[in-house]
């Protein structure tokens, strides 16, 4: 038998092999297998955002990852988080692509008008970085300014509402942080966590004491999905009087006590 041969052989007993596997699997007791194996929360995210997302070599970790991967515990799912930019979280959990979006995402009045949240999970805030020894003394300074911000986030919706300032948006906070390092810009207008961590690992960036706003995070998931959103709740209050939460939470954010 020439080589040629064999492969394909082999080849076509291997398609035959795995129909078959496959075909017992499907038409076997599908009812038994629904059970062994168990469902997935897929989790859809931006992991460009810590403490709450953010790469630690393969892994996404943060805040957001474990309190999810802890409700998936309470739910017995499997869990998996899926990667994508901000703006395309709450299209993909409308459509079902992912169950949830978790990516300190603020509970907003639009947003609502797509998809349901979760009770709140953490109180934040919106803050302006500026270069140290900038003349941005508070939110008014930044009147006629450029302002970077991230697209999409609630930091993009208010600083378009600042008078005469020209808004950069860019993909990630750390970018908008970036340029302002590089005075590109005047300010950042930015969640105050991620804030803390990019003007921490930059040179000559402060946070400015008057924040913008305070608002909450909460898990968005799909508007036909009130059976998830029950769930999801149950298992936050869960995580919530167990403590595993402020465990979570401590393990990410240090006390401002330096
Ligand atoms: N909290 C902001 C928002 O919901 C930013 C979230 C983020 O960048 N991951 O728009």
């Amino acid at each position: 038998m020439n080589m040629k041969k064999l492969i394909s052989m082999l080849l076509i007993s291997a398609c035959v092999f795995s129909m078959a596997a496959c075909g017992s699997k499907d038409q076997g007791d599908k009812e038994d297998a629904d059970k062994e194996e168990k469902q997935t929360l897929i989790m859809a995210t931006n992991a460009e955002f810590p403490p709450y997302e953010f790469h630690e070599g393969d892994d996404i970790v943060g805040i957001d990852a474990e309190m999810a991967a802890a409700v998936a515990e309470e739910l017995g799912m499997d869990f998996q988080i899926e990667d994508m930019a901000f703006a395309s979280i709450i299209p993909a959990v409308d459509s079902g692509k992912a169950d949830i979006g978790v990516a300190g995402m603020t509970v907003t009045e639009d947003r609502l008008q797509n998809v349901n949240f979760s009770d709140t999970y953490a109180t934040a805030t919106q803050v302006v970085i500026v270069k140290e020894g900038s003349a941005i003394a508070g939110p008014d300074d930044l009147t006629g300014k450029k302002v970077g911000v991230q697209l999409g986030t609630t930091g993009d919706i208010y600083a378009s509402d600042i008078k005469d300032a020209q808004v950069e948006q860019y993909n990630k906070g750390f970018e908008a942080v970036q340029a302002l390092t590089q005075e590109k810009i005047d300010a950042v207008v930015i969640d105050g966590e991620p804030a803390k961590e990019f003007v921490r690992d930059a040179e000559g960036l402060k946070i400015l004491d008057e924040a913008f706003t305070e608002e909450e995070y909460a898990i968005a998931i799909a508007k036909d999905n009130e059976e998830l959103l029950e769930k999801i709740n149950g298992a936050l209050a869960a995580l919530k009087e167990s403590g595993k939460l402020d465990e979570i939470v401590a393990k990410y954010i240090k006390s401002d006590a330096e």
